[in-house]
């Protein structure tokens, strides 16, 4: 988990919408469906870009053939492939393996830094995600777009939501897509009432999706953009996001037997060398055991903070009276990330949740 992040509902749709083709020895190139047809389900894989971090096509072709060598080597069937945008301004090469399943596939993507690899069969092309469990299905053949949340606008969610007439400031609240997501627990900034959050997929004039998101302020009735709060609630925001889509995905793919928590820890350091004596510090982390357990292993130096390990005095109960349970690892990751951020708007300093 070393990478973790949350991959989120644009980029997934970015994913989902890769034209896929596979050169095949007999049929020459053909879509991944056809070739599907004649195979069975294909699983294809790219080692290009690790991360989603461009890299030189050098280093990129390098890993494409040790991965496919590696398959190779394991006895698995590959044929050539490329995912490409559907305007084809981008491609990356990659593998198709024919029936490799999906534990296989995904723990291949893992090991080559793929936040996702493909699934297609003859009628159907699915991304998985291979860091978290999350699915995208769309039909195989034929060009696709995601469904919009809602036909309304900003104005008529917002009138809908909470009866409300607001001035709004920017042509992407006209477009129609907007439903209310909900209300992080966020102050306002400028008058601090809770802060609510309105989400929308739009389209950019090249034809790329992105996550829009207004949040409102039914006290001093402003709408605004993300980028427009101040860092710590634009994060905590976000925090907050990540942990629904998390949550999510964890209700439709839930871990067999699993359970997470978040935990606080109190930090004290009384010289106040490392930890400046100026507000109160604690650790915020997460885990799939009992936490009283987790935070006796931090002070004992086992996988331990160096924060909690040193200054950690014992978990604030009083904190963390009211954290839910998580059903999946990502979920307690994504969550302790928005945890973090709520204290540090508390005014607390935070080690930890990241
Ligand atoms: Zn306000």
């Amino acid at each position: 988990m070393r990478h973790f992040h949350v991959v989120r509902e644009h980029v997934r749709i970015a994913y989902a919408r890769t034209e896929i083709t596979v050169t095949d020895p007999e049929l020459g190139e053909v879509a991944a469906a056809d070739a599907a047809e004649r195979y069975g389900p294909l699983w294809v894989i790219t080692a290009h870009n690790p991360f989603s971090e461009k890299r030189s096509s050098a280093e990129n072709e390098a890993d494409h053939r040790r991965l496919v060598a590696e398959l190779g080597d394991a006895g698995h069937e590959l044929l050539p492939a490329v995912g490409a945008s559907p305007d084809g301004r981008w491609s990356e090469t990659s593998t198709a393996v024919i029936g490799l399943g999906r534990r296989r596939a995904t723990k291949v993507g893992r090991a080559y830094g793929q936040n996702a690899v493909f699934e297609v069969t003859p009628s159907v092309q699915k991304v998985h995600g291979c860091f978290s469990t999350w699915v995208l299905a769309r039909p195989a053949c034929g060009p696709w777009e995601p469904a919009p949340f809602s036909d309304a606008t900003l104005d008529e969610a917002i009138r809908e939501a909470f009866g409300l007439e607001l001035d709004l400031p920017f042509w992407r609240f006209r477009r129609p897509g907007w439903r209310y997501s909900g209300d992080p627990q966020i102050p306002c900034d400028l008058c601090g009432t809770d802060l609510d959050v309105f989400s929308a997929l739009l389209q950019f004039k090249d034809g790329t999706w992105y996550d829009a998101k207004a949040i409102i302020c039914q006290g001093c009735r402003t709408a605004r953009i993300p980028s427009h709060l101040p860092a710590a609630r634009r994060r905590a925001i976000y925090g907050w996001s990540d942990w629904h889509l998390t949550a999510q995905d964890a209700l439709k793919h839930p871990t067999k037997g699993g359970e997470w928590h978040c935990y606080i820890a109190a930090l004290d350091d009384p010289e106040g060398k490392r930890l400046w004596r100026d507000k109160e510090w604690v650790y915020v982390g997460q885990t799939g055991k009992d936490v009283d357990e987790r935070f006796a292993e931090h002070k004992s130096g086992v996988r331990s903070n160096r924060f909690v390990r040193d200054f950690g005095t014992h978990l604030r109960g009083d904190l963390m009276a009211d954290l839910p349970t998580h059903r999946t690892a990502a979920e307690a990751l994504a969550y302790e990330r928005y945890l973090a951020a709520q204290l540090e708007l508390c005014g607390y300093g935070v080690k930890g949740g990241t």
